[in-house]
């Protein structure tokens, strides 16, 4: 059963050192986090797996690592400047400012006031200074997505690869935008990561590829704990589509604070392609673009045949790395009433998913004996190469259980004195089923490798 509350996420985060609030000591940054030891190994799990999905588990998939500042024309032709904004209000009373859509009626939710100024766009995207003169002449913008580099590197990537639609340029990083208010803990941020594919296509088949990757991406979240039932499809209406969608599905989840938007599968034509290509007259580009007198290059693939060049159309779906990790901890997160009149708080993830894999416990930290058999295991145990192993020191086996089980940890692995002394056995306790099985230490790399198969 998932969170019932935003507050307990929010809460089990910090404590258990998932998340914190960015510059904390400082009083913070509204809308910027730090993920903590735990949180990095929950987020670069959820990054590898959809980069295990993506590039390496398909044939026709490139990677890239592109900059995050960016060539203000990048973002001039992409039509950025012009119309990445959002409505923003202002209360003359409390001066408090809104984002208009986001308001449910024309009042302030701040101080209640229905003093507003009418709706202005405001652009999201952040500026800064490049080279050491700060007269604004020269400027670069920190990317708003990442998908605008998959764009400006195609031809690089198809020279170098070969490639021709259909294939895929798979891209994870930081984007930023400023957002008017941000909130919901890590749901709206200024400072986020997003797991973006551009995957080109011939004109025509494009709308085939787009129902065909909403049923993809809908398998891989719930391969991830995020199951179908709590997903809607919302198929965006033309007069609230991008300006270079021609159809966007939003896979929608039910957030703890609501139904929004996870994941967005747009069907951006040739619109990008289009943009940055050189003398446009030459081709047949079916998207409305801004006519393009700066670029050096054409963004198309030509027919070995025919010799026709074509620019190719993009299915893409961008999902936001931090609203992928709240949907997996809440999805995770139960408490659950134990025979005994307790209760146990328990994040099941995914095996795969799991910040620490097996924590190994020894049943007396001051036992040189036990101690070293116990860090001889997590030796073992790490060079599987499955992820985090951690030795535990608490040395107390029930505080132990307790606090693996909030932290999502599959397995538990107890060295006691019948390790050492008797018959070279340890406890495996599961995390699920909090079930307990002696397993012989020659055995245990082959029981864990089984398990996290
Ligand atoms: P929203 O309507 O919620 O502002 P969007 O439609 O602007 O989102 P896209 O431009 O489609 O979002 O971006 C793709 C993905 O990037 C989103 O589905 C989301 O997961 C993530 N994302 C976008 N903006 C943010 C943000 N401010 N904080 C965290 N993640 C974000």
């Amino acid at each position: 059963m998932p969170a019932s509350s935003m507050d307990e996420l929010v809460s089990l985060c910090k404590r258990r050192g998932f998340i914190f609030q960015s510059s904390d000591i400082y009083g913070g940054l509204q809308g910027i986090y730090d993920y903590g030891p735990l949180g990095v190994e929950l987020k670069n799990n959820l990054k590898a797996a959809w980069w295990r999905a993506m590039v390496y588990e398909r044939d026709d998939v490139e990677g890239l690592d592109a900059a995050i500042l960016t060539n203000p024309l990048t973002l001039k032709y992409s039509g950025h400047e012009d119309t990445f904004t959002d409505p923003l209000v202002d209360c003359r009373s409390c001066k408090a400012r809104h984002r208009a859509d986001h308001l449910t009626e024309r009042k302030c939710p701040n101080c209640g006031s229905t003093d507003l100024t009418d709706p202005r766009p405001f652009n999201l995207m952040f500026k800064t200074a490049l080279g050491p003169v700060s007269d604004g002449s020269t400027f670069g913008y920190l990317r708003p997505e990442t998908a605008q580099a998959i764009f400006t590197n195609f031809r690089n990537v198809v020279d170098a690869t070969s490639r021709r639609p259909p294939f895929g340029i798979a891209q994870i990083g930081k984007a930023f935008r400023n957002e008017i208010t941000p909130r919901n803990f890590i749901f709206r941020v200024r400072e986020f990561e997003q797991m973006e594919l551009e995957f080109f296509v011939e004109p025509g088949t494009d709308e085939e590829w787009h129902e065909a990757w909403i049923e993809e991406r809908l398998a891989w979240w719930d391969a991830q704990g995020v199951s179908r039932s709590r997903l809607e499809l919302f198929r965006v209406p033309p007069d609230e589509l991008a300006h270079y969608s021609k159809a966007t599905v939003d896979l929608m989840y039910h957030f703890p604070h609501g139904v929004e938007e996870l994941e967005g599968i747009a069907n951006r034509t040739d619109f990008d392609l289009g943009s940055h290509t050189k003398s446009q007259g030459e081709f047949v580009i079916a998207a409305k673009v801004m006519p393009n007198n700066d670029s050096n290059t054409k963004l198309a693939v030509q027919d070995p045949d025919s010799k026709t060049w074509t620019v190719p159309y993009v299915i893409e779906p961008s999902a936001g790395v931090d609203r992928g990790v709240l949907a997996v901890l809440n999805e995770a997160y139960r408490v659950e009433q134990l025979d005994n009149g307790t209760e146990r708080t328990v994040l099941g993830f995914r095996p795969h998913l799991a910040p620490i894999k097996v924590a190994v416990v020894p049943l007396k930290r001051n036992h040189d004996g036990i101690v070293a058999k116990a860090r001889a295991i997590k030796q073992q145990l790490s060079a599987l190469g499955l992820g985090r192993v951690l030795y535990e020191h608490t040395g107390n086996i029930g505080k132990a259980y307790r606090r693996h089980d909030e932290v999502g940890t599959p397995l538990c692995v107890t060295v006691d004195f019948d390790t050492i002394e008797k018959d070279d056995t340890v406890t495996v306790r599961d995390r699920d089923t909090m079930a307990q099985q002696r397993v012989a230490v020659g055995a245990l790399g082959d029981f864990v490798k089984d398990y996290f198969r």
